[in-house]
Parts: structure tokens; C-alpha cells; sequence
């Protein structure tokens, strides 16, 4: 099968044209036409000797997953149904905001996880995505926004559309850093994206292994899904808390500053009514961020069939708020997006053939319908 350099970073494309005999700096001009330029042949890298490119031509390709929707809302939000392979699709959103654009991306078919109040995760879990398909949703989303190196739209620094991506989308990105990693060099790396690492973020539901690994390896933003001020509750929300629960999982946060780009955790909180939402929840966060730096972002809860939850009301969310707030706490709330084209932080629900028989698959054909 022929290799696809969507996937590969500056050290997998070096060792695949090492193979080939060819210099690395080859290697880096190729990464550059693919990444910066968008180009999705061979044909199209002008710069680079024929015999080359046949050679590129026999033995790798440039495969992106292919676009099977495509949807823009009424606020800018721009959603991709990205389809993997015969069985499986993910989604892609591209959310446009005041001097910024960010791009959420997916890392799973299908979540192991299994949160109480997550599309994906009832869902069930097919596999992994491989580094080229993860780096291929913002190849896609970067040509369709018209933001490579030539183009004009351009919101953030240097002259693209993205410039933040967040690790949102469907999936547990540490259930799968063999290919985050290579996928998050590349949007760091100059010749790929040339992102910092203080505007890609990867969000976790506190698989603390997996923060270890990445501090080492590859350190940028965390987002934790906290959704809960004690062990209780979060064993019930969040399944994976009866592995490693909140006193590790805070150790692990502490860790992680000590690589981090920022000097903070974001702890994600999704407002569930009547569950995780009253005063004295609130109050226990104050524990919580007493034992380490961090800021709070509520989310509030996007309802999905028979999810069972439903959305904290504003003034409950507000007042939530202000006792953190009023303690000195950094709060922010995020405002939902993309509603008409169920866009939404834990809608994405994609197309995953479910191996762990979790529930019924959801096809294609319906999520359009
Ligand atoms: N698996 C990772 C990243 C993907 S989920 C994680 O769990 O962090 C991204 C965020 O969306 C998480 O904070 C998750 O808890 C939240 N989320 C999941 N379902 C949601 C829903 N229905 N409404 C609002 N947020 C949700
Ligand atoms: Fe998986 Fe994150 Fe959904 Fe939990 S919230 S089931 S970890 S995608």
C-alpha cells in the first residue's frame, strides 16, 4: 500500500526519503507543498526534479478522508462529515470568532469512554484514526476555507483562517497518542502549520498516563473534563474516574504545568441540570482549584435523543458562575455554536461502526436526513 504523507511529521517524511536515497531537504520541501500549500498531488510541487515525483507517485500518496458532508450555520460554524473508511465517518468543526478561528477536531470512530451525557461516547468505539486522518481534517479544512499559503481569507496570524485547534471533536485523544502525537508536530511544526503550542489544545476526560506521555513528548494547552467537584459524582459521569480518580488526576494536572505552555489547566464543566450545577458543587471547585492552577470553562449541556440530561438555565449557569468567580477564579461559558447543524461540543456523532455493540449505529444517511 502506498505510504500517505498526510500523516507523516518532519522525522517520518526524513526517514521515508532517507529510504528513497533523496536529501532532507527534499523531505522538508515536499512537507511544505503538502502543508502549506495544499497541494494534494505530486504533479502540482514545481520545484521538485520529475524523476521525483514519479518516484513519489509509485510508492505514496496524499489521501485525505473524503468530505460526504458538508454544512455551514447561521453563526459561521462550518461543519465536515469526514468519511474513514467503508464504516466509519467523524466530523470536523471550524468555528470562526472575533480574531480567531478555531478548528475542532476528532481523534476516535466512537469513544471507549462511555460519559453519561456524551454523543460520541453512546456511540461505541470502532478504532483509531491514524495520524493522516486526524492531520487530514485540517488539510481539508484549511483548502475549503481557501487559507493555504496563497490564500486570501484570513482571520489569525500568518495569514490563515485556523489559528487554534482543539482536540473537542469525537474521541479520547490519550486512548490514542501513537498518532496525536505526529499529527500535533505537524500543526506545530513551520513547514506544517507553525501553530504555537499555546493555541492547539487537547482535551481529556483524565486518562493520566496519557498526560504524562504528552507533557514528555509533545506538550501543548490541556483542557480537562472535570464536570464534577468529587469522586461521587464524577465515577458516574465519567467512567474513567474509577481508574484514576480526582486526587491522581490532579496530581497528574500538577505534572503537566510543570511542561505546559500555559500556566494553567482549563477545567471543562458541562452544566447538567439538577446534577453537577448548584451552589454548594460550585463551592467544592473551590477545593479543587485550591490544589492547582487552573481556569474554568462551562459548557452548557447540548441535548441529544434520549440523553437523559438537560441544560442548566442561564441564571443557574450565571450564578454557578459567580461563586467561582468570587473566589478569584477565572470562569468563562461558552457560548454554543452551530445549533441548526448539531455542531456543538459532544454532538458530533459522526458514523462508527461499533465494535463493543454499545448501541445502535447511527448511518450516514440518517445524521443528513
Ligand atoms: N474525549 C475528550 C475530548 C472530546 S469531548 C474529553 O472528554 O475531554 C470534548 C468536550 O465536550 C469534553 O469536555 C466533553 O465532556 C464535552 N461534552 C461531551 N458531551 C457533551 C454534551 N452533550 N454537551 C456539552 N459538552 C459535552
Ligand atoms: Fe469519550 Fe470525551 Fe465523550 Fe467521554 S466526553 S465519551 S471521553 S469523547
Amino acid at each position: 500500500m502506498a505510504t500517505n504523507l498526510l500523516g507523516l511529521d518532519a522525522q517520518g517524511m526524513q526517514r521515508l526519503f532517507a529510504g528513497l536515497g533523496e536529501k532532507p531537504f527534499r523531505a522538508r520541501q515536499v512537507l511544505k507543498w503538502i502543508h502549506r500549500r495544499g497541494a494534494a498531488d505530486f504533479a502540482a510541487m514545481t520545484d521538485i526534479a520529475k524523476e521525483l515525483r514519479a518516484k513519489l507517485a509509485r510508492g505514496a500518496a496524499i489521501e485525505p478522508p473524503l468530505v460526504v458532508g458538508d454544512g455551514t450555520s447561521a453563526d459561521g460554524t462550518r461543519k465536515w462529515l469526514l468519511k474513514v473508511d467503508g464504516a466509519n465517518a467523524v466530523e470536523a468543526v471550524f468555528i470562526p470568532e472575533a480574531g480567531r478561528g478555531t478548528l475542532c477536531v476528532s481523534s476516535q470512530a466512537g469513544c471507549t469512554l462511555d460519559c453519561a451525557f456524551c454523543s460520541t461516547g453512546k456511540q461505541g468505539f470502532n478504532r483509531n484514526l491514524s495520524s493522516a486522518e486526524i492531520l487530514g481534517q485540517l488539510w481539508i479544512a484549511n483548502r475549503a476555507l481557501g487559507c493555504h499559503q496563497y490564500g486570501a481569507r484570513a482571520v489569525g496570524g500568518g495569514g490563515r483562517a485556523i489559528s487554534n485547534v482543539v482536540f473537542m471533536g469525537m474521541g479520547e485523544p490519550m486512548m490514542n497518542l501513537d498518532n496525536v502525537i505526529p499529527a500535533l508536530r505537524l500543526m506545530l511544526d513551520d513547514n506544517g502549520y507553525g501553530l504555537s503550542r499555546r493555541r492547539v489544545t487537547v482535551s481529556t476526560s483524565g486518562v493520566v498516563p496519557g498526560m504524562d506521555r504528552l507533557a514528555e513528548e509533545c506538550p501543548v494547552a490541556l483542557a480537562v473534563s472535570l464536570h464534577a467537584p468529587d469522586d461521587a459524582l464524577r465515577d458516574r459521569l465519567v467512567p474513567i474516574n474509577r481508574k484514576y480518580p480526582m486526587r491522581q488526576l490532579i496530581a497528574a494536572c500538577n505534572r503537566y504545568l510543570k511542561r505546559a505552555p500555559r500556566d494553567f489547566i482549563t477545567f471543562e464543566y458541562v452544566m447538567l441540570d439538577g446534577v453537577n450545577d448548584s451552589d454548594d458543587q460550585a463551592r467544592g471547585l473551590l477545593g479543587v482549584a485550591a490544589r492547582v492552577r487552573c481556569k474554568f470553562n462551562l459548557i452548557p449541556f447540548n441535548p441529544f435523543a434520549n440523553s437523559g440530561f438537560k441544560r442548566s438555565g442561564p441564571e443557574r449557569i450565571r450564578r454557578f458562575a459567580e461563586v467561582l468567580q468570587r473566589a478569584g477564579l477565572t470562569v468563562t461559558t461558552r457560548r454554543t455554536r452551530g445549533d441548526e447543524i448539531d455542531a456543538a461540543c459532544g454532538q458530533l456523532a459522526g458514523d462508527v461502526a461499533d465494535r463493543t455493540r454499545r448501541s445502535r449505529t447511527v448511518r450516514i444517511s440518517e445524521l443528513r436526513a
